[in-house]
């Protein structure tokens, strides 16, 4: 596919049976290596054409917009773009409630749904959406082109630890291995002594690629070492995530690739914005790519909702790009992140968060006025030679001030004065806040089979 038919064509329709030859480094070449204004023509021809549809078809947006006196035509360039309203999760949720039980804002008649998902529900209600066909092909399409970026090819055995539930990431997973060419071994842990069998069964099959979560894979590592089995003699190549930041916290990622003798790759953006993998790390892992023609990605102030330069810290802000079933226009993460258009060794011309999204609104609590984001503990506290993998972070409040107990397990390597003196020393200086320090054996704490639970806040405010 060429950028110049791409400029024609909304929605795009894609050749389903192409795959490029495996030497390949490009799924598109054209496009992923195209200069910053050529992409910039791409993403905002695109951006008028989702704009206009929703304005259109979508009852949700016509509304949303129309009160505010905005129509799509006012926008003349990709500069002016963050002039849009923002949307959030909020006003999704209220309009779900008000139009049970898809919402106001789906564009398809119910006779042209091909797959219902919803969130997984982590925090509140799950959200549910509907998918027409054409984009659950759209979708496997781009995230086999992003799959490929990381080096995945078609003679990959893909393994899929994630449940395969309502939690969306597994089949995103699943659809773009499959379009890819590659094969699929959709597993899905979540079942009491399902990480056993995991294990027998990776070292029997021996798939090449891994999909889940960070903290699955280190708790599937640590089982495997129960059994007497190294985790490299699995052969796993390539460990892609998402669900969790863990993948793009510097020392659990060390940790991972020590661990499996392979590359941790991170990945992700919201359940809302599928397809998902449109930030995610190439095979150098120098943070995730920004796939702006797939999802245009802005980073913004959180005040002024505008974009802030590169290098400077702001918001996540996602628009997809190739969405007709459920448009969602400039959705607001929550989330913090810095961004960069430094260029990448593999050549794309996609701008890139270094640090990942180190800032999930869902992990992180102000203690005394401080924001205190769970991935900060964890690159901590992964580094830290004598602690196990597992930590958890209680925050309570007393008379008017709130406490933090960093609850962490020691491995016996090394005495545990030593070791609390070392954790607050760095963790002062890293996330500038004092923490109580609980060092329990090895083995105390909950494992998870799917999304660790890091932060226990246990302040009622309602009374205080
Ligand atoms: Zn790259």
């Amino acid at each position: 596919m060429q950028k110049t038919a791409l400029l024609q064509q909304w929605p795009p329709k894609y050749d389903t049976q192409y795959i490029p030859d495996v030497n390949e480094k490009f799924w598109y070449k054209d496009i992923e290596t195209a200069s910053k204004e050529e992409l910039d023509e791409l993403v905002f021809y695109k951006l008028k054409k989702v704009m206009e549809y929703a304005f259109k078809h979508s009852d949700f947006y016509n509304r949303k917009w129309s009160k505010v006196d905005f129509h799509p035509n006012d926008i003349k360039s990709l500069k002016e773009f963050d002039q849009v309203p923002i949307t959030t999760k909020a006003e999704v949720r209220q309009d779900l409630l008000e139009n049970q039980p898809f919402g106001s804002n789906v564009c398809i008649p119910f006779s042209e749904v091909h797959r219902i998902q919803g969130t997984s529900g982590t925090t509140g209600k799950p959200t549910v959406f509907s998918f027409g066909k054409d984009d659950w092909e759209r979708i496997a399409h781009q995230h086999a082109r992003i799959m490929w970026s990381f080096g995945m090819r078609p003679s990959d055995l893909v393994f899929i630890a994630s449940p395969l539930s309502l939690y969306i990431g597994s089949w995103g997973a699943l659809i773009g291995a499959e379009r890819l060419g590659a094969k699929t071994f959709p597993f899905g842990a979540g079942q009491a002594g399902q990480t056993e069998k995991a294990v027998s069964w990776l070292k029997e099959v021996k798939p090449t690629v891994f999909y889940g979560t960070p903290s699955y894979a280190l708790y599937l590592a640590e089982k495997a070492k129960e059994l007497g089995v190294d985790p490299k003699e699995f052969g796993f190549r390539i460990l892609f995530f998402s669900g969790e930041p863990g993948a793009g916290v510097p020392s659990t990622k060390k940790k991972i690739e020590e661990t499996f003798g392979a590359i941790c790759i991170d990945s992700g953006t919201m359940a809302e914005v599928t397809p998902w993998m449109s930030n995610t790390e190439c095979e150098h892992r120098k943070g995730v790519h920004l796939w702006q023609d797939v999802v245009y990605t802005e980073v913004v102030d959180q005040q002024s909702k505008k974009l802030v330069p590169y290098g400077e810290e702001g918001v996540p802000v996602y628009t997809p790009l190739e969405r007709t079933s459920q448009p969602l226009i400039r959705y607001w993460s929550g989330d913090l992140t810095t961004w960069t258009d430094e260029p990448c060794p593999c050549g794309r011309v996609y701008p890139r968060l270094p640090k990942g999204i180190y800032g999930r609104i869902d992990d992180m609590v102000t203690v005394r006025g401080v924001n205190v984001y769970a991935s900060l503990l964890e690159n901590v506290i992964r580094k830290i030679d004598g602690l196990g993998e597992e930590f958890v972070m209680i925050v309570t409040r007393d008379n008017i001030m709130d406490e933090v107990t960093i609850q962490c397990e020691t491995l016996g390597t090394r005495s545990n004065q030593d070791l609390k003196k070392q954790i607050s020393k760095e963790l002062k200086r890293e996330v500038g806040v004092t923490f109580n320090i609980d060092l329990l054996p090895i083995g105390t704490l909950e494992r998870t089979q799917f999304k660790a639970k890091r932060v226990i806040d246990k302040r009622n405010f309602k009374e205080s």
